[in-house]
């Protein structure tokens, strides 16, 4: 049989250890495939989409800014994706429609939210910082989670006010006032891309923060961006963007082959040789 090919769309993708983590799968379950980058930009899109189309790409993974945008390609969206309008999984299904999905929800309930015991949940207070492709996956992920208390504050204010209208009870905190009401959280999750480039600086001073409050980067790659340099200064439990990574892939990877992909320490140790330090 031919080789599959799949593939990581978005811009910018040179960070992702998406290929990494899929081929070291393909060949420990001998699937005959190859999964690569693919640095487009926006009107490159409907080309990826024909390719599907004609079989010439199997699956799709979708990354920032790309989320939402793919979606009028597509014949439908299902599950997660129909919920938060976010799709990172394409695929065609059995009736030959074109397929969006969205993994990051399980991704980001199995890295980090079953970590959490039920007890530690209830009335933990949430806060999201960024507004874009991945913080309704958050969202909803903490809603299924039973985090209900969440807020959100966004750079720029007017794009944050969808996720208010999607999801009932959220609260929306102006970007200059967010450093003043931390002391509130138990739960902060960095969900924009200040980071991704380590040289950002995010110009955040902690005056007061709980003991016990969680900082959550979805960033994985730097490993260590300036946030979870901070507030690790500052003695508070961190974790990086890896888990989620891994995760949302997995899923992604059942989704394609129908194998539920094993995390081993080889692929822990081989992702770990590839991350900026
Ligand atoms: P989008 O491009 O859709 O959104 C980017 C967000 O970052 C917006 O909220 C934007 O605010 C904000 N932002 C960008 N630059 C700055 C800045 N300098 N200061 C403050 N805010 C800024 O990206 P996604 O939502 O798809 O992804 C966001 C992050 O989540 C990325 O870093 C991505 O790597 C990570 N991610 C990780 C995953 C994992 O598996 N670990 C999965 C999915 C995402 P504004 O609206 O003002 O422009």
């Amino acid at each position: 049989m031919s080789e599959k090919k799949f593939a990581i769309i978005g811009d910018p993708i040179s960070h992702s250890l998406s290929p990494t983590m899929h081929n070291y799968w393909f060949k420990k379950y001998k699937i005959n495939a190859q999964y690569e980058l693919l640095h487009i930009k926006e009107k490159e899109i409907i080309n990826v989409i024909d390719n599907i189309k004609k079989k010439k790409i199997t699956g799709i993974n979708v990354t920032l800014p790309y989320k939402k945008l793919v979606i009028p390609f597509l014949s439908k969206t299902i599950n997660d994706a129909r919920e938060t309008h976010s799709v990172n999984t394409i695929m065609m299904n059995e009736n030959n429609e074109l397929v969006g999905e969205n993994t990051d929800v399980f991704g980001f309930q199995a890295a980090y939210l079953k970590l959490l015991s039920k007890n530690e949940k209830v009335n933990k207070k949430a806060l999201i910082l960024g507004a874009g492709g991945v913080a309704p996956s958050i969202i909803l992920a903490l809603l299924k989670s039973n985090i209900s208390n969440i807020s959100v504050s966004n750079r720029t204010y007017e794009k944050s006010l969808f996720l208010q209208q999607k999801f009932k009870g959220i609260n929306l905190i102006k970007w200059e006032k967010y450093p003043e009401v931390l002391y509130k959280f138990d739960i902060l999750i960095n969900a924009t891309s200040l980071g991704l480039v380590s040289s950002e600086d995010p110009k955040l001073k902690i005056k007061n923060v709980k003991k016990d409050m969680i900082f959550i980067d979805t960033i994985y790659n730097p490993q260590q961006t300036k946030l979870i340099k901070l507030f690790k200064s500052h003695n508070i439990k961190t974790f990086n963007g890896l888990s989620m990574l891994i995760y949302q892939g997995q899923k992604s990877f059942y989704l394609w082959n129908k194998i539920n992909p094993e995390v081993d320490d080889e692929l822990l140790e081989l992702l770990d040789s590839k991350i900026n330090k």
